[in-house]
């Protein structure tokens, strides 16, 4: 067993994006956390694997190692997705979280997001992925998803505002990247979505996203 040490190293695999792991993958990413003595392993709140306490020149081959299982994360894509189990695999599930993931982490936008966009994507009302404190929340019902923008956690915490209920999948997906297309349009350099909304307003976003194109 390895000691914990003082370095304050961190590296994000980003590649286990939803939290999902293929077992052959873990496998070989277990095997080269145990060639490297990785001091602490751990799941941090956005469903990726955090490798803690590794010293400067150990890191750069250890990141080059996990370099196959990392999915690098464009600007002109969302930062993350975290998504529950959804209607696959929960008892509770109305809406299948993880494919609506899936399709989302594929989506690039035209510009660069000049700040972070976190998505959290949730089966049922019950909320598991907290959408109501992301950029991009998204839950589901029977009749289909709610989709809220905006959210924050931290240190200045934000509810986000609902843009539309019973939507597909399909209609989710289209209307949040409206969303986020209007958020790059306006906001200013580095604002998160919830500021931004804090300034521009949710009856103005309404009015851009529904009204414009009647
Ligand atoms: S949000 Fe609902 S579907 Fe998702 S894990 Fe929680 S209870 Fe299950």
């Amino acid at each position: 067993m390895s000691t914990l040490t003082a370095q304050k190293n961190y590296s994000v695999v980003p590649g286990l994006n939803m939290g999902i792991f293929e077992p052959r993958d873990f496998a070989e990413i277990l095997g080269i956390i145990s060639k490297y003595e990785v001091p602490l392993t751990k799941i941090t709140g956005a469903q990726r694997l955090a490798l803690l306490g590794v010293d400067d020149d150990q890191m750069k081959s250890l990141q080059a190692e996990l370099k196959p299982f990392i999915r690098e994360t464009g600007k002109n894509t969302v930062t993350y997705v975290q998504a529950c189990p959804g209607s696959q695999w929960c008892r509770y599930g109305k809406q299948d979280a993880l494919a609506l993931g899936k399709k989302l982490e594929k989506i690039s936008f035209n510009e660069p997001f000049t700040a972070k966009v976190k998505v959290g994507i949730s089966g049922c009302r019950m909320c598991c992925t907290e959408p109501y404190l992301r950029d991009v929340g998204l839950f589901g019902s029977n009749r289909g998803w709610t989709l809220v923008f905006g959210g924050n956690g931290g240190s200045h915490p934000r509810i986000g505002d609902v843009i539309a209920k019973n939507l597909t999948d399909d209609e989710a997906l289209d209307l949040l990247q409206k969303c986020l297309t209007i958020y790059q349009q306006e906001s200013r350099p580095t604002q998160r979505s919830a500021r931004f909304m804090e300034r521009f307003g949710i009856e103005e976003l309404r009015k851009r996203l529904f009204e414009e194109q009647e």
